[in-house]
């Protein structure tokens, strides 16, 4: 088949967290192909990226064929170097990562497969799954396997302490309890952290510094450990992760599969983890577009994140049909794509 036509639309969101999200939030980014068939995929840069895709990508995209995972990572090489001028990191791979898995999604419908039968097959039917937020109590009560506690640095251990104390307490003794920070700590909390918390078996420390400071992340690893130290969501491309690598930066990698490059740029990620031995907990991966990739690929972890927040948190339904956690666990459904439909109403 081919590509007649792209376009990335900025859904109306209602419940985005107010940051540089309520600018720039995610995108949905639709191919039509001259069979018929149409793949969505999902990516960011908010309105920025919309020219990116609808002017310049678009140009580059239609009449190209998609028949094979090797057409997509044609395409994906073609925009890559096209889009270097003003690309490489940022909006224009998050808008990369849209088109990149349109694309896949597209081939998966053109062929009844899901998309991690298009890259491996399913090597993991049942995903442990770990919760982002505050509420332990309803983690608990869908037995996921673990908790994501999110910190600020206010001048003081003590509040870490305390939450920490009360998801180990309510999770459990075997729960993985973890902390994202977002670049609020430096060295010297991380490693004030690392003592005071030592009774609470903490599994990583995530974004302790920003993604610039390899060097000094290197330099905290063995300072922290046996904490491991987490990142990833703010690098893009394999290019991006072979820095990581070099500097020996962190423990676990944590890709964004609809900012770094989508399920291509994942794949290569992968393989440059495997080669390191470095597990890739993908940034959350509970939605279908990682979680193709962590049920297809070995080099992932069996854990995969799902933002969760508060219990009565209002949400926005973007995709319908995304996987939702059964005793603990997530599944890839066997539909074809990746198994989502686009809420049009959010449109
Ligand atoms: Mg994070």
């Amino acid at each position: 088949m081919r590509i007649r036509s792209v376009k990335a639309v900025y859904p109306n969101y209602g419940n985005v967290i107010s940051s540089w999200r309520t600018h720039l939030w995610q995108i949905v980014v639709e191919i039509r192909t001259d069979t018929g068939v149409a793949g969505y995929g999902y990516g960011g840069g908010g309105l920025a990226s919309l020219p990116i895709v609808n002017g310049h990508f678009n140009e580059l995209l239609v009449g190209k064929r998609l028949d094979s995972p090797d057409d997509i990572a044609k395409i994906w090489d073609h925009l890559y170097y096209e889009s270097i001028p003003y690309g490489r990191k940022g909006i224009a791979m998050m808008a990369l990562s849209g088109v990149d898995l349109a694309l896949w999604d597209a081939l998966g419908k053109a062929e009844r497969r899901p998309v991690a039968d298009l890259i491996g097959g399913v090597k993991k039917e049942q995903i442990d799954v770990y919760a982002t937020g505050p509420d332990s109590e309803w983690y608990a009560e869908l037995g996921v396997a673990g908790q994501k506690l999110t910190h600020r640095w206010a001048g003081t251990t003590d509040d870490a302490v305390e939450s920490a104390q009360n998801a180990r307490l309510v999770m459990g003794p075997d729960a993985k309890i973890m902390f994202d920070v977002y670049m609020s700590w430096d060295a010297e909390v991380a490693v004030r952290m690392a003592t005071d918390l030592a009774d609470f078996n903490i599994y990583w420390f995530e974004d302790v510094l920003t993604p610039d400071d390899l060097v000094n992340l290197s330099y905290l690893r063995p300072k922290v450990s046996p904490i491991n130290l987490a990142g990833g969501e703010h690098e893009f491309g394999v290019a991006g992760f072979k820095e990581i690598a070099e500097h020996a930066a962190y423990d676990i990698w944590q890709p964004d599969i609809t900012w770094c490059g989508g399920i291509t740029a994942g794949m290569k990620i992968c393989e440059l983890a495997r080669r390191h031995e470095i597990p890739v907990v993908p940034h959350r991966g509970g939605e279908v577009w990682g979680l193709h990739l962590i049920a297809a690929n070995d080099a992932c972890d069996n854990l995969a994140e799902l933002v969760l927040g508060h219990r009565n948190a209002a949400i926005d339904n973007l995709w319908i049909g995304n996987p939702w956690i059964e005793s603990g666990k997530l599944s890839v459904s066997n539909k074809p794509g990746f198994g989502v439909k686009l809420n049009e109403q959010m449109l």
